[in-house]
């Protein structure tokens, strides 16, 4: 647990493992680039045998003077992806439950859930399944995304659209929300309570936010899927197969960046490996990113 002015962040961890190479993750990044900063990526990052990115899955747990707020949900257990390149996701049977109430909260402790997007592994456990169906595995919470966001989902769905690898998500982590009147569309600037701000930070999906904690956001920044892996802080032009507009979704990052670089804000992505959090420092050529001491 980390304690950050009045606020307690916990990182609740699902699954990590090396998941591809920076080649086949972000295909535009040259070579020499990896080259370049292979001494920054210790194996928490880059396994050295297999030279594939570890991607860790976590949510991060906010605990306010007045609200436990989970950001992200990451895949969920007995989830099935019919597709090939989710096998790895399907079916999982984590003790994630178990970690999330030993940092504190029951699932009925949690007064808001917020996806930064809705991807399989954001929006999970949002449901469980429970008596043969999907539903709401955090029943007295208000869950928020983007409204973008949901219009999207909402749009592709209702169109019939080959969602690629999120397709059967809207069904099992969004829809049984939606019937219960439990998800809500916000705006730019929401502010879940004082201090406690959603921006807008879009190209990765339409309506992809991130969640900003303190005054301007001055103590964290928890930042989903604007950035995959470490060094796309430093080549922030670099986009992902997963990026929805790659050249929004790199607008955005080095805005944020630019934004965050040399202040006291701490950085918390959805996918870096441990130790998972850090700052963002400017450099002559741009940016580099400084690890939380682990
Ligand atoms: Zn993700």
């Amino acid at each position: 647990m980390l304690k950050l002015g009045p606020y307690e962040i916990h990182r609740i961890e699902e699954v990590a493992f090396p998941y591809a190479g920076y080649p086949a993750l972000i295909p535009d990044m040259p070579a020499e680039l990896l080259e370049e900063h292979r001494n920054i990526l210790t194996p928490h990052q880059l396994q050295p045998e297999t030279e594939r990115i570890v991607l860790s899955f976590h949510s991060w747990l906010i605990r306010t003077p007045r609200h436990w707020i989970l950001v992200d949900t990451c895949i969920g257990n007995h989830k099935i992806y019919e597709r090939k390149e989710l096998a790895a996701f399907s079916q999982l049977d984590t003790a994630y439950m178990a970690r999330l109430r030993g940092a504190g909260p029951r699932p009925e402790d949690i007064d808001y859930v917020f996806c930064t997007h809705l991807h399989f592994d954001h929006c999970g456990w949002n449901t469980s399944f429970v008596d043969g169906r999907w539903q709401p595995t955090f029943p007295n919470a208000r869950y928020l995304c983007h409204r973008k966001e949901l219009e999207h989902w909402t749009g592709m769905q209702e169109s019939n659209y080959e969602m690629g690898p999120n397709s059967g998500v809207f069904e099992t982590n969004v829809e049984p929300l939606i019937d219960r009147g439990l998800l809500e569309g916000v705006e730019d600037g929401y502010e879940i309570e004082d201090g406690v701000r959603l921006r807008l930070a879009a190209g990765h999906t339409p309506g992809h936010t991130v969640l900003e904690l303190g005054k301007d956001g001055s103590l964290g920044l928890f930042s989903g899927d604007l950035l995959h892996a470490v060094l796309q802080v430093y080549a922030p032009q670099h986009v992902t197969v997963f990026c929805n507009d790659g050249k929004a979704a790199a607008a955005t990052r080095q805005k944020t960046l630019e934004r965050i670089a040399d202040r006291s804000t701490l950085l918390f992505p959805a996918h870096f490996g441990h130790p998972h959090y850090g700052r963002v420092e400017s450099t002559a050529s741009g940016f580099r990113f400084a690890f939380a001491p682990s």
